[in-house]
């Protein structure tokens, strides 16, 4: 999959791409990321790519043309055409189901935004979607970028290589992951639950999907109804919804 960036500050990206599993999957060509500076395709002899809004009040806008060269210019270097994705605080909210969705697509651009945020034409006339990683505002777009890239990239084939499976992990089904250990056997008194020692896979995985239910009846009881339960399931959270309410 490729992924093509308009940014104000590619060199945010430097040591991001250049580390761990992202590091690995653009060395084995697994994914290719660009970083396009907005600035080489602002047209004035100043290289402007912001300016003050119109109707007054406070900050900088950034311009249009600077952004929408740079997506022509980007879309007309490679095929087939990209979806365009802004990154922005009013946009769909961003989770692991929207990750699988795009991680399907061939090629992605994602436009970082800076400032006030991005003269509105750019929207209406360049964007396909915009995205937002959660209801809080950042100072750019950058790291929404990076939020966005990372989880789409894992979930492609061999980005995190054979030792690691996405399809049990949080959100893969609507539900939280069941609790990991690892050694040591006991830690400050706190031992590993026996099941998971025992080398029985059916009962290792009974007790995993009902941590997994636990646990997002008691973080996240939100995930639950849209979660996809078998009759199983249901009961064992009728169960612990009867023990939430003799407790409470
Ligand atoms: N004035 C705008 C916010 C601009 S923040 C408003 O009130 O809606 C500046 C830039 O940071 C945005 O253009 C966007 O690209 C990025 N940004 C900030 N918060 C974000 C979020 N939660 N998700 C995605 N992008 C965000």
């Amino acid at each position: 999959m490729k992924f093509e960036i308009l940014t104000l500050f590619p060199e945010m990206f430097d040591s991001y791409l250049a580390t761990s599993i992202l590091g690995r999957a653009i060395a084995q060509d697994k994914i290719q990321v660009r970083c396009h500076n907005i600035r080489d395709f602002a047209t004035d002899k100043h290289r402007m790519t912001d300016d003050t809004p119109y109707g007054g009040g406070s900050g900088m806008v950034m311009k249009p043309e600077p952004l929408v060269r740079g997506l022509e210019a980007i879309q007309e270097r490679d095929d087939p055409r990209a979806r365009v994705i802004l990154l922005s605080p009013q946009g769909r909210l961003f989770n692991q189901e929207a990750a699988r969705e795009l991680s399907q697509l061939p090629r992605l651009i994602l436009v970082c935004g800076k400032y006030e945020g991005v003269d509105e034409r750019v929207r209406l006339l360049a964007v396909d979607e915009e995205i937002s990683i959660g209801d809080y505002v950042l100072t750019g777009g950058e790291l929404p970028a990076m939020v966005m890239l990372e989880a789409i990239a894992r979930l492609l084939p061999g980005v995190l290589g054979d030792e690691a499976s996405t399809s049990e992990e949080s959100f893969s089904k609507g539900l939280l992951e069941y609790p990991q250990y690892t050694r040591p056997r006991e830690f400050m008194g706190c031992p590993v639950p026996e099941v998971l020692l025992s080398g029985n896979h059916q009962e290792i995985a009974l007790w995993r999907r009902r941590k997994s239910l636990e646990q997002t009846f008691k973080k996240r009881p939100d995930l639950l109804r849209r979660a996809e339960l078998n009759d199983e399931d249901m009961e064992y959270i009728d169960q612990l919804q009867r023990a939430a309410n003799q407790d409470g």
